[in-house]
């Protein structure tokens, strides 16, 4: 299905309000029934029909098309946020006694679902360096039930092959399931490579704007289905109408903005691997990253986010770095029009900093809309204050 087709028109019936080009948000809770056969129908299948905004509304079902036909998928459900995607896409696939092998560091909220919630109800997990497909034939065993997926990682960019992890899960009955927010399915398309279920956040690319928050997941028609009646009903974290309409908006001009994203994101790589007191980039699409050739082979672009390492000894470099950014701010989150940075020693006691570990040292950085040459002056200045 053509790109444009999707933004532009697919699921929009704009005959049926006023031929308005922008659709009505739908801002109610419930749908008003005449016959009592047809409310008996609803309450049977509410996936068939219009009944109560928790489950299917008309301007969410506009979303739920264009991100299901983004992704080549079936069917697609939306959510108040990508970590309630993850725990519903994870929790209709598990039951007590099973297991899971996962990606090593996954997203926060996925490894506390694997941590915290997942063993007080008998299911383990085992982490892996998903990289060798080796790693998870070994790390399977007779009750594993889920492949958990991450490519790439967001802060040291970790890629897997997709398609070998697919395959290999096929043959053991396994289902997988990939977080692809970095790339959005602009630029990887895990439903294609043989994944069961892609979640994506919506609050990052797809929003755009750093105005709202959402998750999306994708998959056959028989998984949404089965997520729909439980999980999604159930745990009631369901995108709301308004939320929906924003990150319709926010569609229109994806394509664009990680164009323009991914242009200033290779000017501003370029610049860092270039300073003197930068001790490496991390950017899944260089040709210095250590999975350089696979990242070529699976993504069709990479997006504004990538890590720098401080060459300090000091965590107050890095402090004093990402202080004097005059521009650039300081916040989690990304895939806004605004640049961002993050530390990774923000998390780590300065008693326990250790400039000798390049983890320590990471600061995340995300390029959004603005001009690359403001973004590296700023840079610029900033790294000069590392000593
Ligand atoms: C932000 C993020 C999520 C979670 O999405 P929310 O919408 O914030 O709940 C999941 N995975 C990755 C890689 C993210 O960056």
């Amino acid at each position: 299905m053509d790109l444009s087709y999707i933004l532009n028109e697919l699921g929009e019936d704009r005959e049926h309000y006023f031929n308005a080009v922008s659709p009505p948000i739908l801002q109610t809770s419930n749908f008003v029934f005449r016959k009592v056969e047809d409310l008996t129908a609803a309450l049977e299948n509410e996936m068939g029909g219009y009944l109560y905004t928790r489950g299917l509304n008309p301007t969410i079902d506009i979303l739920r098309k264009k991100l299901a036909a983004l992704d080549g998928a079936e069917d697609c459900l939306v959510w108040n946020s990508g970590a309630a995607a993850i725990f519903a896409g994870i929790m209709a696939n598990v039951k007590s006694g099973d297991h899971i092998v996962s990606v090593k560091a996954p997203y926060t909220w996925a490894q506390r679902t694997f941590d915290v919630i997942l063993p007080r109800f008998g299911v383990t997990t085992t982490y892996i360096e998903g990289g060798r497909i080796e790693n998870w034939e070994k790390a399977t065993k007779n009750n594993t039930v889920l492949y958990y997926l991450e490519s790439p990682n967001s802060w040291d960019f970790a890629i897997q092959d997709i398609k070998a992890v697919a395959d290999l899960a096929k043959k053991g009955n396994i289902v997988t399931m990939i977080d692809n927010s970095y790339c959005t399915p602009l630029y990887q398309r895990p439903i294609e490579m043989g994944i069961d279920l892609s979640m994506q956040t919506a609050t990052k690319y797809i929003g755009g704007h750093s105005d709202v928050i959402g998750g999306v997941l994708t998959g056959s028609g028989k998984m949404m289905k089965k997520i729909f009646d439980s999980e999604y009903l159930n745990i009631g974290s369901g995108l709301q109408p308004f939320n929906a309409w924003l990150l319709i908006r926010g569609l229109r001009t994806l394509p664009a903005r990680l164009e323009r994203i991914s242009h200033t994101t290779r000017e501003v790589v370029a610049f860092l691997k270039g300073h003197p007191k930068i001790d490496g980039v991390l950017f899944p699409l260089d040709e210095t990253f250590p999975q350089y050739e696979l990242a070529k082979k699976q993504m069709q672009g990479a997006c504004g986010l990538l890590t720098l390492i401080i060459k300090t000894q000091k965590r107050e470099s890095i402090v004093n770095f990402c202080e004097s950014l005059k521009h650039i701010l300081m916040a989690v989150s990304w895939g806004g029009h605004e640049s961002l940075v993050v530390p990774k020693c923000c998390g780590i006691a300065p008693n326990d900093f250790d400039s000798g570990n390049k983890e320590h040292r990471y600061v995340r950085m995300y390029v959004g809309m603005e001009d690359p040459q403001y973004l590296i002056s700023d840079l610029d200045q900033a790294l000069a204050t590392v000593v």
